[in-house]
């Protein structure tokens, strides 16, 4: 598969989220991809929107299909993925895709499209994700020791990427995105 295809992933709570709703209100010709994922929802997030919540029945389901461009179990049991069909269209029409997608899910989709950019965002240090993970308050003590644990592991291996781009002043980063992607 070819196709304008960038991949936004980092540790958890460093803001990507914030990051990829910058670069839409700013470039909405962009197609962002909605995963499909087995978490539930925190407050305030919608289905279609921000995720496609399914249940394992569905998601065992859409791997069977091989609805899923890629797919990770990550932070423990929930398993992540990105439906195909959309992606393979929105290439088709010729735009740009980005995936916000885990370090695992980066390695599958480079294996499929191998010009594929990958951009890894990086907080300023370790403890101001502690902080932005305290603040949201969303997760268990469990989730986010689990949570911290991926996110040693993804930045332990960082080199993989194409680009870093450290997360502190939110304009800046938003703008060495648009830099990167070629906007
Ligand atoms: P959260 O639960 O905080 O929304 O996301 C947790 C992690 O799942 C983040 O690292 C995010 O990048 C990753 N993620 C979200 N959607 C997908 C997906 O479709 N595939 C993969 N591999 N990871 C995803």
């Amino acid at each position: 598969m070819t196709g304008d295809v960038t991949i936004i992933s980092g540790p958890t709570a460093v803001g990507k989220g914030t990051l990829v709703a910058g670069l839409r209100s700013r470039h909405p010709e962009l197609f962002v991809s909605i995963s499909a994922t087995t978490r539930t929802p925190r407050p305030g997030e919608i289905d279609g929107v921000h995720y496609h919540f399914v249940d394992d029945a569905a998601f065992d389901k859409l791997i069977a299909e091989d609805g899923l461009l890629e797919w990770a179990q990550i932070h423990g049991c929930t398993r992540y993925g990105t439906p195909r069909a959309p992606v393979e269209q929105a290439v088709a029409r010729g735009e740009r895709v980005i995936l916000e997608i885990d370090l695992r899910g980066a390695r599958q989709v480079r294996e499929k499209i191998p010009q594929a950019k990958l951009i890894f965002v990086v907080p300023p240090d370790m403890d101001a994700l502690l902080d932005r993970l305290a603040a949201r308050g969303t997760e268990t003590p469990e989730q986010v020791e689990c949570r911290l644990e991926t996110a040693r592991y993804e930045l332990a291996h960082q080199d993989e990427f194409d680009h870093i781009v450290v997360n502190d002043d939110l304009g800046q980063a938003t703008d060495e995105l648009v830099r990167l992607i070629g906007l």
